[in-house]
Order: C-alpha cells, then structure tokens, then sequence
C-alpha cells in the first residue's frame, strides 16, 4: 500500500473511532436531558402555557440531537463493517402497521391520506433482522409523510415477487429534483428543494436504509419527479 493510501485508511479508522467514541459520551448526558424534561413536563401544574411551550420546544430539539447521534453512531458501525444484521424469518405487515401508530398524530395533523395495500395476508416471511428494518421502513415512511405537503397522500404496497417480498412507498410530494437524484443514497444528502421545507433532517436515513436492505440480500431504488411524487421500493428475499 502507498504511504498516502495507509495515511488515508488509518484517517478513516481514526474519524470512525472519534465519532463512536463522541456518539456514545453525547448519548448519556442527552438521554439525562430528556429524563429531566419528562419529569418537569409530568409535574406540569405549576407552569403557565409559555413555559411548556418552550419547554416543549427544548424536547424536540433534545430528540433530534438523540436521533442525530443515533445515526452517526450506526453509520460508523456500517463503516466499520461492524453492522451484521441477525437475520431471521419477519413479517412486514405488522411492522408496517405499528409504526403508522406510531406516527398517527403527525399523519392527522399533515391530513395526509394513508394506504397500506397487502397483497396477500399472511405474506410470507422474509429474512432480515426485524429490528433494523423497523428502522429502515420507519425512514422511509417518515420520509414520505415529512416530505409531502399537507392533505396530500401516501400509500404502501407489498407483493410478492420472484421469491421476493417487494414494498413500495408512493407519495404525493414534493419529489427529488432530477440532477441530484444519483446522490440520494449517499452521506449527509439533503435536497435542495426541501431544505425551505423541512428543517429537522440529517441525510443519514437512505444511506443506513439501503445498508439494511443489502445486508438482507435485498435492493432498493426510487422514482421521482419534482412537484410530483417519489416512490421507493425495496425486496427482501422470502424466508
Ligand atoms: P433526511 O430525511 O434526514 O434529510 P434521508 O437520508 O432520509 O435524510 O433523505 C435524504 C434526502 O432525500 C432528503 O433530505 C430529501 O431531500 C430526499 N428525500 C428522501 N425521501 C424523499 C421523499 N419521499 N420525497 C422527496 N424527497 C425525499
């Protein structure tokens, strides 16, 4: 190996380890930030609506800062190749269905139509490591609600397809303009026609989707036109 070709590895082992290293010293004070909130929000009574308002306010900003290292910390796992995925039989629509729950405020405050199409019920079974996909179906589906103006729609698919589970996630948003669209899987990407939009965002979430979605043997891609809509698909092997 070339000196500057070793310099420029053991630059990316030492970047690697400082962001580890600084994710997990930022993730202990941060979760006692938000222990304290929760406890000051929950003895509410003596605090006029100012007050919880801001206090509010701090709490998001305290979630996104959690959500931020949170994903620096499973990016350098992915770099480090540290991301094994303990694969095992899973069922998509239950998931799917937790978390639009889960997101059920923000969908009615956006007035966001929602579908969930299931082709057949029960789907088989595809392999992967539920947990990490949750997390890859939840930034996608974030994606499309966050990413879609008001009363516009969302509608999700999943089929069978060649011995695969194939999802699809359609919207009605503002879509990816047409020159950036080959960076759209790549670190820290935002683009430029959201960031107006939609402040909270670390272009973190496609990158360790798609690291999820190949390290199952599955693919993932998307259609979209600007003012328009997006779709992304992702197959997962069948069990
Ligand atoms: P984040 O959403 O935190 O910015 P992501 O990696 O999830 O990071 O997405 C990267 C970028 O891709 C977004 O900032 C946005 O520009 C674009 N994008 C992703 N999903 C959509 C979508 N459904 N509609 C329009 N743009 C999208």
């Amino acid at each position: 190996m070339t000196k500057k070709k070793s310099e420029k590895k053991s630059n990316g082992r030492l970047q690697s380890d400082f962001i580890t290293l600084t994710s997990h010293q930022l993730r202990t004070p941060l979760s006692g930030v938000k222990w304290l909130l929760e406890l000051l929000q929950s003895d509410g009574t003596n605090l006029n609506k100012k007050q919880k308002d801001l206090l509010q306010k701090i709490y998001s900003s305290n979630e996104r800062m959690i959500a931020l290292v949170n994903d620096l910390l499973e990016v350098s796992r992915i770099e480090a190749g540290e991301s094994k995925l303990y694969l095992q039989p899973t069922d998509l629509a239950p998931i799917i269905r937790g978390l639009l729950k889960e997101k059920e405020d923000q969908i009615k405050k956006k007035r966001i139509k929602v579908a969930l199409i299931v082709e057949q019920e029960p789907l088989p079974l595809v392999r992967t490591e539920p947990n990490k996909i949750r997390q890859a179906l939840g930034n996608l589906v974030s994606n499309a609600i966050s990413y879609t103006p008001e009363s516009g729609s969302v509608s999700i698919a999943l089929s069978v397809q060649d011995g695969t589970i194939l999802v699809s996630i359609k919207d009605t948003g503002v879509g990816i303009p047409k020159e950036e669209q080959k960076q759209v899987f790549t670190k820290f990407f935002r683009g430029t026609n959201i960031l107006n939009f939609e402040t909270n965002g670390t272009g973190l979430g496609l990158y360790i989707t798609k690291a999820f979605v190949e390290a199952s043997g599955g693919r993932i891609w998307f259609r979209s036109e600007e003012n328009k809509g997006t779709t992304f698909y992702f197959t997962l092997p069948i069990a």
